[in-house]
């Protein structure tokens, strides 16, 4: 089964509702035909990324979301005031949320389940640790945080999510794992679904993604896209990666 290509950028905490407005309404017209592209944007940029992206096939997605509805959770945000702003979807379990705001897998769950039944669309971040690598963790890593996820979880919504497979150790470190390692991994996470499902969920790739390293990458079979970081900041180098994936 083909699976159409999906590349998003991910912010993190870098440039301001100014400086986004311009940058999306540049990017939105370099995103070919035939993809799926987004970007993951700070909260205080989610309208003007909105507002860039308007009538363009660009998305805009949050980097996080509470679980609940509503209720007193200070500097928290809701699925339903990001629907409310126009965003698409939400990026969660970022090894970056994982590691300095203790997200869990369970609370991965909730949040899953929460975006979907919202309608937002969701990427799920993933990956192992360079300890967990060398200790021949990976897929225990990995079997853990997908089973946990997705744990009751309807197989259209299964299927519709997108996995970020992202090597901890390869994340903002210019190191990046080799097409075949990615694609091990790949199918690795894929292999945990049913077949049906399996087949039908996007798996993209992160961890130092360039211009120069995309192509190899985004021709293993099983790597559907790309997370990316630092290069998401620049336009041409980020335009670079969604022609290839296109
Ligand atoms: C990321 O932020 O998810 C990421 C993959 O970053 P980088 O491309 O900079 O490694």
């Amino acid at each position: 089964m083909s699976r159409r290509p999906f590349v998003a950028g991910n912010w993190k905490m870098h440039k301001t509702a100014s400086q986004a407005g311009p940058f999306v309404q540049e990017l939105a017209v370099r995103v070919p035909e035939h993809i799926d592209a987004a970007v993951c944007v700070p909260f205080t940029d989610l309208a003007a990324a909105v507002a860039g992206a308007a009538g363009s096939p660009l998305k805009v997605f949050a980097q996080n979301m509470h679980q609940l509805e509503q209720g007193a959770f200070t500097g928290e945000v809701s699925a339903a005031m990001l629907l409310d702003l126009g965003v698409d979807g939400v990026l969660i379990g970022h090894s970056e949320r994982r590691q300095y705001f203790a997200e869990t897998d369970d609370a991965l769950r909730a949040k899953l389940a929460t975006a979907h039944a919202a309608g937002l669309d969701v990427i799920l971040a993933v990956g192992e640790t360079a300890p967990q690598r060398e200790a021949g963790e990976t897929e225990s890593v990995l079997r853990r945080q997908i089973e946990t996820a997705f744990a009751g979880l309807a197989d259209d919504r299964a299927a519709a999510t997108t996995v970020a497979y992202e090597p901890v150790w390869a994340i903002g470190t210019g190191k990046t794992a080799t097409p075949d390692m990615a694609q091990q991994a790949h199918a690795f996470i894929r292999s945990l679904f049913p077949a049906a499902v399996g087949e039908r969920v996007r798996i993209q790739y992160g961890g130092s993604m360039k211009p120069e390293n995309a192509a190899e990458l985004l021709a293993q079979p099983d790597i559907d896209g790309g997370l990316i970081g630092g290069a998401s900041l620049d336009i041409e180098p980020f335009a670079a990666i969604l022609a290839a994936a296109a």
